[in-house]
């Protein structure tokens, strides 16, 4: 049942990407679920669909942001460009919902996303608590912390004769397991990786997409380092709430998805997505399409308009390719990611691992093959691969039909890797229901939480 009304509102602020967007909206509705109100500001590029929310209210703002600028062919400088444009709309927009305190509920504090640093300032200026949420991992976030260690002993900029040295101090990575982007304007991405950390240093508090049991080491590594509470609650998408969430999908969910996995048996299936932002070369797409062709396992991929560079969609694909495969293959555009991993005829999920895609394979026990392409995937397929052993990593320069075949194959019958990563991957799926029952830590931690937002109000 839906805990009583708080008389407390909370205002959240969302980065316009999808990996985050979901991220947020699944946290307001938890904690609109714990009692408070929840008025979310956004900006009007990618803005969510304010009638899945009727529950919430929205502030639109006026981004400023050109449809050229609003490209993430250059995310680096999205995000920069993100931060200065927002500044002054959001300063005004939060000053008159403050305002606004003495008719309707006083606001207990901002959440914003990690990636949105300015909000610091504006907080501040504001006299209101600013909490963060990172919808990152932990284990990628104590590496960002690290950029100036890393600079130090100059494993940053990476040097390519490098590229397979240890990184001793953060094992098991090596420096080609690096989070970095590849940006026109490295020095705007390090000021970026910077300026997000120290604002986050300066908040009141810091939410996490992520549970004990997944990443203890890296929370208490952090912990240390931040003097700040830190509340993992995660997986946000799995808590059990009164009101059944709604998409926060900014493409539509191509709806044969379900119906065609129905069709297939149990286990049977990889599903291959990317995510919203990653895009490969039309060589790699070729690969990826000849290989999954020879796996001789069925297939549902996500191919989303803009994957492969310089073409519209799937033009790039031998005329028939599909058709040759005798319904063993099928492409959408966008998939209802959630429903597809919790599939009985999925068996494998192979990822470019964005931090959501890799926890929803963990929660439904998917095993995944790891294809990073660029920031905090690469650390967290080195963490899937390595850590926590529940997927096999297709190394950069392996995407190529042969090795896509083999390392399918491997995964996927039942040879000793594939048997000993399936039965991981249902240790740590339970591990994922449990964190969430009375009792368990991010229950726990969510219950601090709230806590700790009526402890702000002073
Ligand atoms: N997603 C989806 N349908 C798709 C592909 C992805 O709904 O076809 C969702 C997925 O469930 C996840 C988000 O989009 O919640 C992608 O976030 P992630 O952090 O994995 O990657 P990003 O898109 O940020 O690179």
């Amino acid at each position: 049942m839906m805990e009583q009304r708080k008389g407390r509102r909370l205002i959240l602020f969302p980065l316009p990407l999808q990996g985050h967007i979901n991220p947020m909206l699944d946290l307001a509705n938890i904690l609109h679920y714990k009692g408070f109100s929840i008025t979310l500001i956004h900006t009007n590029f990618n803005s969510p669909n304010p009638s899945n929310y009727p529950h919430f209210t929205f502030h639109s703002l006026q981004d400023g942001i050109s449809a050229t600028e609003a490209s993430t062919n250059d995310v680096v400088s999205l995000l920069s460009l993100l931060n200065i444009k927002c500044a002054e709309p959001f300063k005004d927009c939060v000053r008159s919902l403050v305002s606004d305190d003495v008719s309707q509920e006083p606001v207990s504090c901002l959440i914003s996303d990690a990636i949105f640093h300015f909000t610091q300032a504006v907080a501040e200026s504001l006299k209101l608590p600013r909490i963060v949420l990172r919808t990152g991992g932990a284990s990628s976030f104590v590496v960002f912390a690290a950029f100036p260690l890393l600079r130090e002993k100059g494993y940053l900029p990476i040097q390519e004769t490098r590229l397979e040295d240890p990184v001793v101090e953060l094992p098991p990575l090596k420096v080609k397991d690096l989070p970095v982007i590849n940006t026109l304007n490295p020095d705007t991405f390090h000021q970026l990786v910077e300026n997000v950390v120290s604002a986050t240093k300066a908040s009141s508090g810091l939410i996490w997409n992520t549970f004990e049991d997944l990443e203890q080491s890296s929370l208490a590594s952090l912990s240390q380092q931040f003097s700040i509470p830190m509340f993992p609650i995660g997986p946000f998408h799995k808590h059990n709430l009164a009101i059944p969430s709604r998409s926060s999908s900014l493409l539509a969910e191509d709806q044969t998805s379900i119906p065609w996995l129905n069709t297939k048996p149990p286990k049977s299936v990889v599903y291959v997505s990317f995510g919203s932002i990653a895009a490969i070369s039309e060589r790699e797409f070729l690969e990826i399409a000849w290989g999954l062709a020879k796996s001789e396992q069925p297939f549902l991929w996500v191919v989303r308009p803009g994957l492969v560079h310089g073409a519209e969609w799937l033009e790039p694909l031998p005329s028939g390719f599909l058709e040759s495969l005798s319904g063993r293959g099928h492409i959408v555009k966008w998939a209802p990611q959630q429903e597809v991993l919790a599939h009985e005829a999925v068996g494998a999920f192979w990822s470019h691992n964005g931090w959501n895609s890799t926890l929803e394979s963990v929660c439904e026990g998917v095993p995944m093959i790891c294809s990073p392409c660029f920031s905090d995937q690469k650390v967290n397929a080195r963490f899937v691969s390595q850590v926590w052993k529940v997927g096999l990593q297709l190394e950069s320069g392996k995407l190529e039909r042969g090795e896509i075949e083999k390392i399918i194959r491997k995964l996927m019958t039942r040879e000793k890797d594939g048997d000993e990563i399936r039965v991981r991957v249902s240790e740590l799926q339970d591990k994922a229901d449990n964190c969430l029952k009375q009792g368990g830590t991010s229950y726990e931690s969510l219950e601090s939480l709230v806590s700790h937002i009526f402890s702000l109000e002073t």
